[in-house]
């Protein structure tokens, strides 16, 4: 899932990920003097230098294209036949670069469809459509009749056969519901006709079940992701009139992973007694839907009657889009749900310093088709940096730390596979020092990535280590596109992130946050594993359709797959550096920053909401002891990585890794307690977006102040509790 996002468009995707917005910078100067790239080690050029040279000539475009041509060759979605034989070929190729691998399965609880069926007739009865058609263009497409492709389907949906009327919601969310509340229009009993966008599509069905819809149909506006972006394919990167971009609507901002066992691995051993009922898992929607692609929502929208839709609603179709009434709509969705098995791959190599400490990273593989960018251009990536970590083994070179590989399985339904995992090793998870994760990785040309603050210059320091396809680095390309992207947009990022509550700090490249969207969530929003997520990407509109397939890739993303070897180097060097740098190399003067920059925004927010007795000086007197103490801490992290003896370095690393934990809290958050980080977390009503300081923020934004009160001593506890973690590496 994931959804290309990182583009401020109203834009789709299961699980995107945070929006970064470009440009965005608060008033505070900061960071210049992060961590350069030596940082973290006694000697980079004596003991790095050569290990990266080594890696960096393995990754191989050529290889990366027929590995990505062979993981796509069939539709492999999570827990079948063909997903197994993708786990197999993952599994393979970790096992030739001696990766000491193991296939670990894990169960879920999975619908596919049997039958979907939606019809349409207008106020006089006539029919308007019978849907929904499948995915087809009229050209030569190689991949469009496979009869393996599932129909178009919301994994999570329950089964339906209603009918009723049809209000039209624009990107259905919360402020789009208040508007039609305010035009005296109730969706009660009603289906509600979505546009993708805004949100995650979770949200949309969360926000109609909370207001008692009958159902809700989602579909692909033009103006989003098609013809009014560019050209459709197969003339363009564009979505065609029959693309329907499937996806989940799993309420994954309650908990991710299998539905019937939160917080516990779903292993196939688990007695049936520890599983919720379905009917009891609260991430499970108790309303129907369905996606839909424009050729099929285009005759119910042209035939809605009523008032005329707010112009902001207007999509790109040719006719003036009304809220109705004026059409009713059957939808008759059979769904086949089972306890279904699911294959994650694991290879790991062993620290030869550091045994316990894991630098873990990751990607999922299964596909809602084909999956040529969502996700495999990912795994093809990941693959090539397997292939050059195996170059190395081979050479005699050992990390310090533990690398563990992950090729994970069930994101697309609910991140099922690196969640259920994630709970299976919370033990060893503990020590983790990072999680570095890849799903889309490769749409296009522009590097991306989001990052915990305490990683954003790690992440910038990597790449610019990496040669970019188009001159000088990685980084320096990276810089000059969101330079021009922020021209062009007037700095209207700055508002945007004002708005949000977010406040970069940083006066370089902006690295964004991470909400949620993929594989990274279990391991930093649930477990405390400082995270980054990248990719590198471009015009894509063909997002969870049939069309993600090998042919519009060679003719859209990356035809020569310079971009896979680009992010084969950028993901593998995440991997080595972590796991061979002597001090490990937060930085935490960034993080403190950017923490006080959210509690400014959020005093701002509380006092325009009118919650002005909210205190928030303990919490704001906590973050600023938090940067100061990191000034020391940093120049700790030098001398101890320029003469520490191998004890001194142990303990100072085991403190630095401590931090991210401290901000976790055991109770997690209101209503949600499986996301324990008082930081970051999805929003509730935003789904990929992340929202800072969520405890806090969410019950401002609810205008409950004694749950914001509340919420304030919890994270005040957190930032106390970090700080005391830093004073002690002080001292
Ligand atoms: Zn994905």
């Amino acid at each position: 899932m994931t959804m290309p996002s990182r583009v401020p468009v109203l834009f789709v995707s299961f699980l995107l990920p945070a929006i970064a917005f470009i440009g965005a910078q608060s008033g505070t100067s900061a960071a210049a003097s992060g961590p350069s790239s030596t940082f973290g080690y006694k000697d980079f050029a004596v003991e790095q230098a050569h290990t990266d040279q080594t890696f960096l000539a393995v990754p191989d475009a050529q290889l990366a294209g027929e590995e990505l041509k062979i993981l796509t060759a069939e539709p492999h979605i999570a827990a079948s036949p063909e997903d197994l034989k993708t786990a197999q070929y993952v599994a393979s190729k970790f096992k030739e670069a001696g990766l000491e691998t193991t296939i670990v399965p894990y169960k879920a609880w999975l619908n596919l469809p049997i039958s979907v069926k939606v019809e349409a007739w207008d106020a006089d009865g006539h029919l308007l459509m019978t849907g929904p058609v499948p995915e087809h263009v009229d050209a030569k497409e190689p991949f469009q009749d496979d009869p393996r492709v599932t129909p178009a389907f919301n994994g999570s949906s329950p089964s339906a056969d209603i009918t009723a009327e049809v209000v039209y919601a624009n990107y259905c969310r919360p402020e789009d519901y208040d508007k039609l509340s305010e035009m005296g229009v109730d969706v009660k009993g009603k289906i509600v006709l979505c546009r993708y966008g805004g949100n995650f599509r979770g949200v949309k069905v969360y926000i109609a079940q909370q207001r008692q819809a009958a159902g809700v149909l989602i579909y692909s506006d033009p103006a989003d992701d098609g013809y009014y972006r560019g050209d459709m394919y197969p003339n363009g990167p564009w979505r065609p009139a029959t693309a329907v971009q499937r996806g989940s609507v799993q309420y994954l901002f309650k908990y991710p992973g299998d539905a019937l066992t939160p917080g516990i691995a779903s292993r196939p051993d688990l007695p049936a007694s520890k599983l919720l009922k379905p009917e009891d898992a609260a991430n499970m929607p108790k309303i129907p839907s369905e996606p839909l692609s424009w050729h099929d929502a285009s005759p119910i929208l042209e035939h809605l009657g009523g008032p005329d839709a707010p112009r902001e609603w207007q999509g790109a179709l040719p006719f003036t889009y009304h809220i109705g009434p004026g059409v009713k709509v059957h939808m008759a969705l059979k769904m086949d749900y089972q306890y279904r098995t699911l294959w994650d791959v694991i290879g790991t190599v062993a620290g030869a310093e550091f045994p316990d400490e894991w630098v873990v990273a990751g990607n999922h593989r299964d596909a809602w088709v084909y999956g040529a960018v969502d996700p495999n251009s990912g795994t093809a990536a990941m693959l090539e940096a397997v292939h050059g970590i195996g170059t190395l083994l081979k050479s005699g070179w050992k990390p310090k730390r533990r690398i563990v590989i992950c090729s994970w399985d069930g994101e697309e339904e609910g991140l099922i596979g690196s969640t259920e995992w994630a709970e299976d090793n919370t033990t060893h998870l503990a020590h983790a020092v990072a999680y570095f994760n890849t799903d889309v990785g490769v749409s296009g040309p522009n590097f991306e990535a989001s990052a915990v603050p305490s990683l954003k210059e790690f992440v910038r320091d990597v790449t610019k280590d990496v040669p970019s396809p188009k001159g000088g680095t990685v980084y320096d390309q990276w810089k000059k596109a969101q330079a021009e992207q922020a021209h062009r947009r007037g700095f209207n990022g700055v508002e945007e992130h004002a708005a949000r509550g977010n406040a970069h700090v940083e006066n370089d490249v902006t690295v964004g946050d991470l909400g949620s969207g993929s594989d990274f969530t279990p391991f930093i929003q649930h477990l405390g594993v400082p995270s980054t997520d990248i990719g590198s990407e471009g015009p894509y509109g063909v997002y969870h359709s049939v069309f993600d397939d090998y042919a519009w890739f060679v003719m859209n993303a990356d035809p020569t797959f310079v971009y896979e070897q680009e992010m084969a180097r950028v993901f593998g060097l995440e991997v080595l550096h972590m796991a061979d740098a002597d001090v490990l190399p937060y930085d935490y003067e960034t993080y403190g920053k950017e923490i006080s920059a959210y509690l400014d925004a959020a005093q701002k927010k509380a006092e325009e909401t009118g919650l002005t007795s909210l205190d928030f000086t303990a919490a704001k007197a906590a973050a600023e002891k938090f940067t100061q103490l990191a000034e020391q801490v940093r120049d700790k992290q030098q001398s101890a990585a320029a003469s520490g003896s191998p004890q001194q370095l142990a303990t100072l690393n085991a403190q630095l890794r401590d931090v991210e934990e401290d901000f976790l809290s055991a109770p997690g958050l209101p209503h949600r307690p499986w996301f324990k980080h008082t930081i970051y977390a999805p929003g509730e009503y935003t789904g990929y977006a992340a929202v800072v300081i969520p405890g806090v923020n969410e019950a401002i934004d609810a205008k409950d102040l004694s749950r914001a009160q509340a919420q304030m001593i919890v994270l005040t506890g957190a930032l106390n509790k970090a700080v005391g973690t830093l004073e002690s590496i002080t001292k």
